[in-house]
Order: structure tokens, then C-alpha cells, then sequence
């Protein structure tokens, strides 16, 4: 018999299991303790306006450094935890550290810049998001306009009543909705009336190849368009070069985030980004 298992659908078969398989099981045994051994921490990655280099906003995204296999990028362990149900936990801590971290940073007398943080579909679909942050806001001190929720276009696929009215819970208590990886998804263009979002982050693979391929800066000229004409604010993700830079800013994106401005860093170093406010252009 024959049991499905894992986003990639590795398959195990009676008395013998594939090697990836086996590998993410031992990923999941390590993750599940990750918490508990302090081994995540957030990293964070300003968004930066291209007219004076001033930080704007940043994004909160997870590193894993596990004792005994090392770094792991949330490329590998993010489906793995939405998979196994640990990106509950792991998403709750997410929320929580994030909410302390810009309170702690406020309290210090750094400038305030809100903080996004990228939340799945499945924590959407377990129901638990609203409940989550309102409880992180609550216990941290932070206030709601500090805090922004991503998500990407799959939480408003399929039966999505409950993260509909999920969104509309964070939206009431002062919380920024931003649809990340824009235009990748499966989606219609119709959930963009009909769910409350602030924000859409033109994904990076349109960024990429926006000064070498018509189609993706049509992409992205459509985005900035639509996000204009829905009074919605827009972000490019994975900016990396001065001619991605110029050419955003000709058909109208102030803000951008990518490693032509800096890299997602370690707490430490983003206060120092908040301290000075902006980074070199
Ligand atoms: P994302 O939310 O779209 O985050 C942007 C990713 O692009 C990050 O990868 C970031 O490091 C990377 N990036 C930023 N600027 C550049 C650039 O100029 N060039 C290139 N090539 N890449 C750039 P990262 O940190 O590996 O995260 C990958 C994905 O994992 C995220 O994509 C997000 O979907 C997921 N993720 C990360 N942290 C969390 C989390 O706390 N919770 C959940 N549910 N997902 C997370
Ligand atoms: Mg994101
Ligand atoms: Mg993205
Ligand atoms: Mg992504």
C-alpha cells in the first residue's frame, strides 16, 4: 500500500522509502524541537523608497540554523512545517517575536516602521491568524499600525470564507493586508474587490527580467496600473540592480525591497538601518 506524503508527493512503498523521503523525515524530527532549542530567528529585510533611501517598512522572514544539519533556507522547511501542521507553532512564534521585536526597537527610540510578516494559507485555513496577533499585539504593547500580514493569492483560492473573514478581523483591528508574490498564484482577479488589501508586492521573478523581457515589465507595468487604480500600495520584491531600480521607478514604484538596497539582516543590524533611516542610494 501506498501512502502519499509531502508537497512533492514522495510516495513510500511496503519496506522501502526513497531517500528524499527519508531526509524529510529527519527534517521534520529536527524542526519539531527547533523551537525549543532557540534555533529560529528572524531576519529582516528593509523596504526602501527609490526617491531618498528611507526605510519604509521591512519584512521579518525565518531563518533556521539547525544544530546538527546547519542553515536550512524556509524554501525547504516552510512546505515541510505546512505539511506536518508544525507551521502552526512556528507561525505563531513568527507573529509573537516579530510584534516584540519592533515594540523593543520602539521602546528604545528607534524611528517606527511597520513590520510584515508572511503568514500561510494553512494557518489561514486552520482559523488561527486573527486570534494569533490580536493576542502578540495585546502581550507586546505593539500597536496594530506597526504590523503588516502577507499572504500570498492561495489563501483566497478554494472554500475561503474563514480567511475572508480572518482578514477582515485584522483589517478591523488596524492591521495592513499585503498580497505577496503578486501575480504568481492561481487566483482570479476578482478577490481583488472582494477581499481588503493594502498592498501588492510585484513578485520577483517579474522584477528579474524586467529590463530584458517585454513580457515582464508588461507585467509589471499592469500591476502598478491595477494597484493604482484599487488605491492599493505596491512594493517590488528582488530588486538587485540600478536598471531594475529606474525602470520601477519610470512606470511609477517608489518602494522596493532587494538586495541592491541590503539583504534581509539580523536584528542587530536592522536597528542600525532604523537608527540611521535610510541606506545609500
Ligand atoms: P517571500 O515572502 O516572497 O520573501 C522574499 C524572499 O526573497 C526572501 O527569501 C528574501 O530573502 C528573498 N530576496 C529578497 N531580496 C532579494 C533579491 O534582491 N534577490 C533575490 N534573489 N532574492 C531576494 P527567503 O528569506 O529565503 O524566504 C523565502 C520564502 O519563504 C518567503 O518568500 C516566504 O514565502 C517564506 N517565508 C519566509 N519566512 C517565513 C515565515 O516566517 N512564515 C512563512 N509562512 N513563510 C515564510
Ligand atoms: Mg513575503
Ligand atoms: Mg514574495
Ligand atoms: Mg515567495
Amino acid at each position: 500500500d501506498m501512502k502519499k506524503s509531502g508537497r512533492n508527493g514522495f510516495r513510500f512503498f511496503k519496506g522501502e522509502m526513497n531517500a528524499e523521503a527519508l531526509r524529510w523525515l529527519a527534517l521534520e524530527t529536527r524542526l519539531r524541537r527547533a523551537i525549543e532549542r532557540g534555533e529560529l530567528a528572524l531576519h529582516y529585510q528593509p523596504q526602501i523608497s527609490r526617491i531618498d533611501g528611507s526605510v519604509v517598512g521591512m519584512e521579518a522572514l525565518l531563518r533556521w540554523r539547525s544544530e546538527e544539519i546547519g542553515v536550512v533556507s524556509p524554501g525547504d522547511f516552510i512546505p515541510l512545517a505546512e505539511d506536518t501542521g508544525l507551521i502552526h507553532p512556528i507561525g505563531e512564534w513568527v507573529i509573537r517575536q516579530a510584534c516584540f521585536q519592533n515594540k523593543a526597537w520602539q521602546n528604545a527610540g528607534l524611528p517606527p516602521v511597520k513590520v510584515a510578516v508572511n503568514v500561510s494559507a494553512t494557518q489561514f485555513k486552520a482559523g488561527s491568524v486573527s486570534g494569533m496577533v490580536a493576542k502578540a499585539l495585546l502581550d507586546s504593547g505593539l500597536a496594530p499600525r506597526y504590523l503588516e500580514v502577507e499572504l500570498t493569492e492561495s489563501v483566497m483560492l478554494g472554500d475561503s470564507a474563514a480567511a475572508e473573514a480572518q482578514m477582515a478581523e485584522l483589517r478591523a483591528m488596524g492591521i495592513s493586508l499585503s498580497l505577496d508574490d503578486f501575480g504568481t498564484g492561481y487566483s482570479s482577479l476578482g478577490y481583488l474587490s472582494r477581499f481588503p488589501l493594502d498592498k501588492l508586492k510585484i513578485d520577483q521573478t517579474f522584477v528579474r527580467n524586467i529590463t530584458t523581457e517585454q513580457r515582464s515589465a508588461a507585467i509589471a507595468q499592469a500591476t502598478i496600473a491595477l494597484a493604482q487604480g484599487l488605491s492599493l500600495s505596491v512594493v517590488a520584491e528582488g530588486v538587485e540592480t540600478t536598471g531594475q531600480r529606474d525602470f520601477l521607478g519610470l512606470i511609477g514604484c517608489d518602494v522596493m525591497q532587494g538586495y541592491l538596497y541590503s539583504r534581509p539582516v539580523p536584528a542587530h543590524e536592522m536597528a542600525q538601518l532604523l537608527a540611521k533611516g535610510r541606506v545609500a542610494l
